[in-house]
């Protein structure tokens, strides 16, 4: 037997208890003719002590960091105690040990603050998982897994893999293919996401399906993406969307109690798509804390819900404004004594490339209800003070305000406004809160080539497979896709579309999204052609779905989680590669096994593939 207890476990209570350890070394230390090591494994670290008589069999077998080590002794009590680790009262007198393997000496120390850079831990990366940090990360996401397990088996969904090699079923992003051998000349595709197999799996009457699966996209790596990653992915039928939105709270607030002990237990708030886009200026508002966009102006034809209110802003010849399409203003609470040198610092910050503004307008909300603004010139007292009631500014605020074009304007006051908050601690790291983004467009249009599929055409916001609202169809029927004006895509009806998707955000990230299904085929049809699919395309692509859904399908709806993304929140970090055991660093590299890389020629051979590298 290699050892009786593990690293982490023995305590007080098991003093004069004979045991046996086994695990690596992380520290040896000799005082006098005593030596002192910290043996560690997955579950903690017991301090070994070596006394006198075994310094003749440490001098011929000398210990190093990382050797694997096997140690017979009794369980004695510390004299001095560390409170610190859950072993820290005891230690374990050594009576023999047997080095089970020897280590080289490790690039970087194997600890929480280590000196190795990232590089070099990815390199290393079995070393990297040793760390404690790490290790905890892996931990949270195992919690997390097992926690969705048992919510959705309790909940009758069934754990249903779908496979790997499929066909091309584009969602939005490039697909990684793979040649095959026995069908020379043809390629399968790995999966973006399970989407069209979990349709299908209600089509046959499985009605709760879910997957914790891997799912591949070759996109252009932002910060932060894996080339694979994983989603929780769920299917049901015989829902509306108000069913799917219960069932998938109550998972995450099972999850919020299962690994982080928390109590959700108040409403998941929700928004539609327009009002997060009015009023936080992006469709993943962070919703802890309370700051949000006063509307001063807008182009009519986007957002027509909303009334202008820019009368406020108009007639006094404030060329900044009169000639912006957008106006928008934040209050930030209790800034209104910044120095000129912090409001030159913002308007710096406005400024540059990756925000790309001209300027910043600000109005100061005194505390003794006077105002103060960069446009005074402009702006009596009195119109600072119908502005400010407007952006719902009390005294001691700080408004800050941005005028341009629409698109821009609005992304770069949402990225304020998280810069602000960011700068005032007002987004904490153990606060969640939790948010459904509902009624997203059905479309949106593509001005540019995105994919690959031309410009100047209508391109699914979620997927094509995800239906217009029933209130909606008749638009969708009624009406040519064709776009004969580019300029005024706008005003097409299709613009105007509402889809049954909707979008779970967590602190300003988008942890999940799904949708309602088209599950009739005439529909289907319909979407398909809307995206500029002729009739023979979508015959190719999806003839099987359309196929199915003639045999009885039913209605049905789901979502997926991004299983990485949650667990790196949950565990309060920004990256989600800490949580994964084996991520690609940020140009898809496993710089570790050194993938990708090439293939030999009789592979090349095999596949019928001919290389011509120049
Ligand atoms: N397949 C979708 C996605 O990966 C999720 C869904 O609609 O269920 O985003």
């Amino acid at each position: 037997m290699y050892r009786t207890h593990t690293c982490g476990e023995l305590r007080l209570t098991d003093t004069t208890k004979t045991v046996t350890l086994a695990g690596w070394v992380q520290t040896v230390r000799k005082f006098g003719s005593i030596t002192f090591v910290d043996l560690r494994d997955r579950y903690g670290i017991t301090q070994l002590l070596f006394s006198e008589a075994l310094n003749a069999d440490l001098d011929a077998n000398p210990l190093g960091r990382e050797f694997v080590l096997q140690v017979n002794g009794t369980v004695n009590e510390r004299s001095s105690k560390n409170a610190n680790i859950p072993t820290g009262e005891i230690e374990l007198l050594v009576a023999s040990f047997k080095i089970l393997n020897k280590s080289a000496v490790p690039p970087f120390s194997i600890q929480d603050d280590t000196d190795g850079g990232d590089e070099l831990r990815m390199k290393y990366r079995y070393l990297d998982l040793r760390r404690n940090i790490v290790k905890k990360n892996l931990e949270l996401r195992y919690a997390v897994g097992r926690s969705t397990r048992n919510y959705l088996h309790e909940n009758n969904f069934m754990d249903i893999e779908t496979p790997f090699l499929i066909k091309s079923t584009p969602e939005g992003a490039r697909d990684f293919v793979v040649p095959s051998r026995m069908n020379s000349g043809q390629f399968y595709a790995l999966p973006q996401s399970p989407q069209t197999f979990k349709q299908l799996l209600m089509v046959s009457g499985y009605d709760r399906y879910y997957q914790i699966v891997k799912c591949f996209r070759d996109e252009d790596l932002r910060a932060d993406r894996q080339p694979e990653f994983t989603q929780i992915d769920c299917e049901m039928c015989f829902v509306e969307q108000e069913d799917i939105l219960n069932m998938f709270e109550g998972l995450v607030k099972r999850i919020f109690k299962d690994v982080k002990n928390i109590d959700y237990t108040e409403a998941v708030q929700r928004m539609t798509w327009e009002e997060a886009m009015w009023n936080y200026g992006n469709d993943k508002p962070d919703i802890r804390f309370d700051i949000s966009i006063c509307n001063l102006k807008f182009p009519a034809h986007t957002f027509p819900t909303k009334e202008s209110q820019s009368a406020l802003i108009d007639g006094v010849s404030f060329g900044v404004f009169d000639d912006a399409e957008t106006v928008v203003a934040i209050a930030i609470p209790g800034c209104s004594e910044y120095t000129r040198k912090q409001t030159d610092e913002l308007t710096e910050w406005v400024k540059r490339p990756q925000i790309g503004m001209k300027g910043l307008v600000f109005i100061k909300c005194n505390a003794d209800g006077t105002f103060k603004s960069s446009v005074d010139k402009f702006y009596n007292e009195e119109k600072l003070k119908a502005i400010a009631a407007a952006a719902n500014a009390k005294a001691g605020d700080l408004i800050l305000i941005l005028a341009g074009a629409e698109e821009k304007t609005r992304k770069s006051i949402s990225d304020l406004r998280m810069f602000m908050a960011d700068k005032l601690g007002m987004r904490k790291k153990d606060e969640f809160k939790l948010l459904w983004v509902l009624d997203f467009p059905l479309f949106e249009f593509a001005l540019e080539d995105q994919d690959g599929g031309g410009a100047g055409r209508w391109v699914a916001r979620h997927h094509p497979f995800t239906s217009p609202k029933p209130s909606d169809v008749d638009i969708m029927i009624n009406n040519s896709p064709k776009v004969e004006n580019l300029d005024k895509y706008l005003e097409h009806p299709y613009a105007s579309i509402k889809a049954n998707a909707y979008d779970m955000v967590l602190n300003g990230n988008e942890i999940g999204g799904g949708s309602i299904r088209i599950f009739q085929r005439e529909l289907q049809e319909k979407m398909f052609a809307a995206l500029g699919m002729d009739a023979e395309e979508q015959q190719h692509k999806f003839g099987f779905l359309l196929g199915a859904f003639e045999y009885g399908a039913p209605p049905h709806g789901g979502l997926a989680f991004g299983f990485d993304r949650l667990c790196a929140i949950l565990g309060g970090s920004e990256s989600i590669r800490d949580f994964i055991a084996f991520p690609k660093n940020n140009s898809g590299r496993d710089v570790m096994i050194d993938a990708p890389s090439t293939i030999d020629a009789k592979q090349f051979e095999e596949l019928q593939i001919k290389l011509d590298l120049k």
